[in-house]
């Protein structure tokens, strides 16, 4: 029933209003002035509001103006009702925003014309903004893209399908399958292909969600990210199913996509948690999800990996060293450290390698292996790499400024810094700035580097050529070096990796690999350093060989500069 709320101060009127409407079928509230009006609008919010203008209190002018400025009473519609019927007073109740003016006396007809017309009209707004809700809706609850659910309606359906999986004492999976590399993707073939690659993978999806049997009522399928997609597995008796599922959607993902640009391939990681164990509601589960694609995605890539609470403890580690990162320089809690390179044929100290410390104020002594890769993917690396050049320089002049002999400092670069455009203008300062011989500054990459940008990396290292500083290639056997391309490096120094000498004497593979490398180096021109010497024997299965030089613990650890000095000084003194 419909609800009508008339103010009028004359009670003969408002009397007869009220019949009037009541016999139509109407529900009628009345007001016997603006005020009274006002308090009754807001209490029974009636669909219709007939109002007289001269009142006490409060007018009918002032009663509208005062409607729509709240909220609840902004859109009623009010009839206007009086005795002036002067065109100034018509034009000032529209103007204040009412929807119909009628003179009295009225004649009964008119006015539950006008009530009708004022109603329909409302109700025809009410259903327009019930459908632009709906559309509203539909939109915060779906991917445009690919019609698939958001992480809105994800959350929701996931939180249903938790509380079913609690009553039955059944378990639930949520496995997010994450594009790998698809950023790279978008930036080299343009958005439109990358939205034309990510509805075919969401199709694939569809069509695998079609092709198997066993469904839980609540199983689903989702795009909570641009590149990640979820899938829901509920009623899940054995979690070993969900192992097998995830080796299906990986198989799912090895298939090239076509494109008009030609096959692509896209591969997946999958990161899974599970409920009961992984997380009490919709959002925790997803996030163990999230940190498993992580940990999946960083492994390398094409990977599965099931959220495991250890991943939780490692993620806030890695955030608290990120946090501490961005003051530790300027705390001074970083500093290098350097490592003698001897030459084997003669046993001399030739150079040394400068390894990064950070002495961290509670934790103490943080390895570079750990923070290297927070700060290479925290942004903290171009800032820490760029002050170890100039750090690495610094040293070299204070060394030679206190009489020692010219010496090689090997400095590691990262992989991002390796790309950073900067980089030879950061080198070439530091040079400048500590008048130092280039040929005494070596700069190391790894292979893993190296190879990741292929054609670029040799255009960096010509350019870093150019300097006169010596480049060395790090960690050598660890990558899947192409030998033409390492053909193609202006490379000075090739460094086996560790791993092979600490095996030289017991695995004959091993060996033989360190034997073909310094074969292959000196084919090339290039010097070998082999890493990692902690035992003569090692050193003389090197000097057996045409090795150059050498660097480990059996001769000395990484020290600070004023004990490497000493070590210098030794060296000449001899
Ligand atoms: P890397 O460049 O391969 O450095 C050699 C690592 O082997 C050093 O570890 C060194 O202390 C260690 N080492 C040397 N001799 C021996 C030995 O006989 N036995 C064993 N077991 N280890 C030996 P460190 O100093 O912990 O550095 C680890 C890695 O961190 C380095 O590997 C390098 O990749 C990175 N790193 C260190 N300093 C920097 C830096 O300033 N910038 C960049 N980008 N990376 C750095
Ligand atoms: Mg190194
Ligand atoms: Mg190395």
């Amino acid at each position: 029933m419909k609800k009508i709320l008339v103010v009028e101060d004359e009670t003969a009127i408002r009397n007869n209003l009220q019949i009037m409407l009541r016999v139509e079928g109407y529900e009628v509230f009345t007001a016997a002035n603006g005020l009274a009006g006002r308090i009754a609008a807001l209490e029974h919010q009636p669909d219709l509001i007939i109002s007289d203008i001269m009142m006490p209190e409060l007018d009918g002018f002032e009663l509208l103006a005062a409607l729509r400025n709240e909220t609840l009473t902004m859109h009623t519609p009010v009839i206007l009702l009086t005795a002036r019927t002067e065109r100034q007073d018509f034009r000032q109740g529209m103007a204040l925003g009412a929807d119909d003016y009628i003179p009295k006396p009225f004649e009964h007809q008119d006015l539950l014309n006008a009530v009708r017309t004022q109603l329909d009209k409302a109700e025809r707004h009410r259903q327009t903004t019930a459908r632009l809700a709906a559309q509203a809706q539909r939109l915060l609850h779906y991917d445009k893209l690919t019609g698939l659910p958001n992480q809105n309606l994800l959350k929701e359906r996931l939180q249903v399908a938790m509380a079913s999986a609690r009553s039955q004492n059944l378990r639930l999976a949520v496995i997010l399958i994450g594009l790998d590399g698809f950023s790279r993707i978008n930036d080299s073939l343009g958005r439109a292909r990358g939205d034309e690659l990510l509805s075919q993978a969401a199709q694939r999806l569809r069509h695998h969600l079609e092709q198997t049997f066993i469904v839980g009522v609540h199983d689903s399928l989702a795009r909570p990210e641009s590149d990640v997609f979820a899938l829901l597995i509920s009623e899940l008796a054995d979690p070993e199913y969900v192992a097998e599922r995830a080796l299906i959607l990986s198989e799912l993902f090895s298939q090239p996509y076509m494109t008009p640009a030609g096959e692509q391939f896209v591969g997946a990681s999958l990161g899974i948690s599970l409920y009961p164990g992984d997380g009490d509601d919709a959002e925790a589960l997803l996030t163990s999800a999230g940190t498993a694609l992580r940990a999946a995605k960083s492994a390398g890539g094409g990977q599965t990996r099931f959220y495991e609470q250890a991943m939780n403890v490692e993620a806030s580690e890695r955030l608290a060293l990120h946090n501490d990162l961005f003051r530790a320089l300027e705390r001074g809690e970083i500093s290098l450290f350097y490592q003698p390179q001897i030459a084997l044929h003669s046993g001399q100290v030739v150079g040394f390698e400068a390894l990064m410390r950070w002495q961290h104020s509670t934790r103490g002594f943080v390895s570079p292996a750990r923070f290297i890769p927070i700060a290479e993917s925290g942004g903290h690396i171009l800032q820490l790499g760029a002050w170890a050049i100039d750090e690495a320089c610094r040293q070299l002049a204070e060394w030679r400024e206190h009489g020692y002999a010219p010496v090689r400092v090997a400095v590691n670069l990262s992989a991002r810094q390796f790309l950073q455009p900067g980089l030879t203008d950061c080198v070439a300062a530091a040079l400048a700035q500590y008048k130092i011989p280039p040929a005494c500054l070596e700069l190391e990459i790894t292979e893993g580097t190296a190879m990741q940008n292929g054609e670029g990396t040799i255009d960096i290292l010509h350019k870093l050529k150019q300097l006169g500083v010596k480049l060395a290639l790090d960690d050598f056997g660890t990558g899947y070096s192409s030998l033409a391309y390492i053909k193609r490096f202006p490379l000075d120094v090739l460094k086996i990796d560790q791993a092979f000498v600490r095996n030289l004497l017991t695995d004959p593979g091993d060996a033989a690999i360190v034997r073909a490398v310094v074969a292959l180096a000196n084919s090339f021109g290039m010097s070998v350093i082999a890493e990692g010497v902690e035992l003569p024997e090692q050193l003389d299965f090197l000097n057996a060989l045409d090795c150059a030089e050498y660097q480990g613990f059996l001769f000395s650890k990484p020290l600070p500069a004023h004990e490497a000095a000493r070590f210098l000084f030794k060296e000449i003194a001899r």
